[in-house]
């Protein structure tokens, strides 16, 4: 298994950091994928890059008043530097406040550009705004895919993504019965777009409702989705790790 999103850079796991990612590897999670959120972050990211441990650099835009004005000249210098395997994560949150949405949008824009011009996928945050969203990438002609992060979109909305080179993250949030419409979409996706994560500390799966999120819970998400698609964990976990290396171009492990 591959978590292809979890935050392990965060304050949330200083305690016990180490012990986390053995706890994940002890359960049969190989790798992860750690986006940074914002710049004053990008060090603590960088820093745990290692086997198994790839990152991803982006203005999130949910933390708009921690980007200062040279934000995105000071990001085209972590890219060049430290390289990372995708830009992110970005996107468009429209659960934030409509005065942010304008701002959301140019920022988002300037990164997909700068993901084209240095040829890496992108790492995607989208909440209520996933029709712009397609329309953005179709409008600037963005052809390096990536990963759409939590999915929580409809089936219709999911197959405009995987026509451009998208995957879908499939997340804790299916592993809760309300949770119907996530759950049919993610019984009726095709195969190669599927990959898992866990977006730790956030969005924790049913079993574990109230605790911090940890990438030790994804066999969790892996056998919620196997028995929504009818098939073995097994699958799940081969094919989600399969498409995670193709969509972000991983490699060492
Ligand atoms: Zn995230």
């Amino acid at each position: 298994m591959i978590d292809t999103h979890c935050h392990l850079d965060f304050p949330h796991f200083d305690a016990d950091r180490a012990a986390v990612w053995q706890r994940a590897q002890a359960v049969g999670v190989v790798g992860g994928v750690v986006p940074g959120v914002c710049l004053r972050d990008f060090g603590r990211v960088v820093a745990l890059r290692g086997p198994g441990m790839w990152i991803a650099l982006g203005l999130h835009p949910g933390f708009l008043a921690d980007h200062p004005p040279d934000a995105l000249a000071q990001l085209e210098s972590w890219l060049r530097r430290d390289r990372p395997v995708a830009v992110g994560e970005i996107g468009l949150d429209h659960l934030l406040s409509p005065e942010t949405h304008a701002r959301q949008l140019s920022l988002l824009e300037d990164q997909l550009r700068l993901a084209a011009d240095f040829r890496l996928p992108v790492v995607l945050h989208v909440r209520r705004a996933h029709d712009m969203m397609v329309s953005v990438l179709r409008r600037i002609s963005f052809r390096q895919g990536g990963i759409v992060h939590a999915f929580g979109g409809s089936l219709q909305q999911a197959e405009a993504y995987v026509k451009l080179g998208f995957c879908l993250g499939i997340g804790g949030v299916v592993t809760y019965e309300r949770s119907r419409r996530i759950r049919q979409v993610a019984a009726a996706l095709p195969e190669e777009a599927l990959v898992v994560e866990t977006d730790a500390p956030d969005l924790t799966p049913a079993a574990h409702h109230g605790e911090r999120n940890e990438p030790a819970f994804l066999p969790e998400v892996v056998a919620v989705l196997a028995a929504l698609r009818q098939t073995d964990p097994e699958r799940i976990r081969m094919v989600t790790a399969r498409n995670a290396r193709r969509v972000l171009g991983l490699q060492g492990i």
